[in-house]
């Protein structure tokens, strides 16, 4: 497959109440079948989901956590009420957020927004998507997929890569198994995470600084079948049994 990749360029600081779908479909031709991803970050502050640290009262804990990691205590208090489950609180916060999705600090972020705010993800990624969904199909009546996307750090590797937190209009899981390999094999175990791909190269062309670019539009990738079960239920996910157990 041949796909062509078109970065969403033009796009103004974003502060809440912005109509982020219409200010993208403004600026980029949209078509039937598209992905279109988006920034958490930026979709979160046209939504307000965001916070000042100087509302923010830290509680015992995030006082006891500040003194070990040298963070402000109100970033997180941030960060633990934007938690669901915390995993790990030294070196670093990380924790579970509504949905699923396990990240660094709830994916809570200082950057790119004025000094003294946080941004939070959306409190529901998957809802986000469909909403941009819905309204690209209003704006000019095409029938997109859509992800959010958030950068996240990854086990057993250095460096960030773009994971989908949100997706709509696609399966998140392509599932191989059941099928043969090139030796006739079945294969048994290969679920392939399509949403991370695409997220991880959106975010390539998002880049994480100063770019301004938030949003990115895939055109021309096939169709795949799967399911939407991403994350691994508790029971049966090994790195937080262990980290849990400690
Ligand atoms: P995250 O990965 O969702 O946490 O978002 P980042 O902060 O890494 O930003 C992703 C991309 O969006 C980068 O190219 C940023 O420069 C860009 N970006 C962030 N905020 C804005 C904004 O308000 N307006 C525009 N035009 N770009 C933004
Ligand atoms: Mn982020
Ligand atoms: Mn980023």
């Amino acid at each position: 497959m041949t796909i062509i990749i078109e970065p969403v360029t033009g796009l103004p600081l974003i502060r809440e109440g912005d109509d982020l779908p219409a200010m993208i479909a403004e600026r980029i031709s949209i078509r039937d079948s598209d992905i279109l991803c988006i920034a958490s970050s930026v979709y979160s502050k046209s939504k307000g989901y965001t916070r000042r640290l100087n509302d923010i009262i830290p509680t015992e804990r995030a006082i006891r956590i500040g003194k070990k990691t040298g963070e402000d205590p109100r970033f997180l208090q941030g960060v633990l009420d934007a938690s669901t489950d915390i995993l790990l609180e030294y070196p670093f916060i990380l924790s579970e957020v509504a949905g699923g999705h396990i990240g660094v600090r709830a994916g809570v972020d200082q950057s790119n927004i004025d000094d003294g705010m946080i941004i939070l993800l959306p409190p529901d990624s998957m809802k986000a998507a469909e909403e941009v969904r819905g309204r690209i199909k209003a704006f000019n009546g095409s029938d997109i997929g859509v992800i959010i996307t958030d950068t996240v750090g990854r086990a057993f590797r250095r460096g960030q890569t773009g994971n989908a937190i949100g997706w709509s209009g696609m399966s998140a899981i392509r599932d191989f198994r059941g099928d043969t390999d090139l030796f006739g094999h079945v294969l048994k175990i290969t679920e392939e995470a399509v949403v991370d791909e695409i997220a991880g190269f959106a975010n390539f062309i998002m880049g994480e600084s100063n770019n301004g670019v938030p949003a990115v539009i895939f055109r021309g990738c096939e169709k795949w079948k799967g399911h939407d079960d991403l994350y691994y239920h508790a029971d049966e996910d090994i790195i937080r049994k262990s980290l849990c157990s400690r």
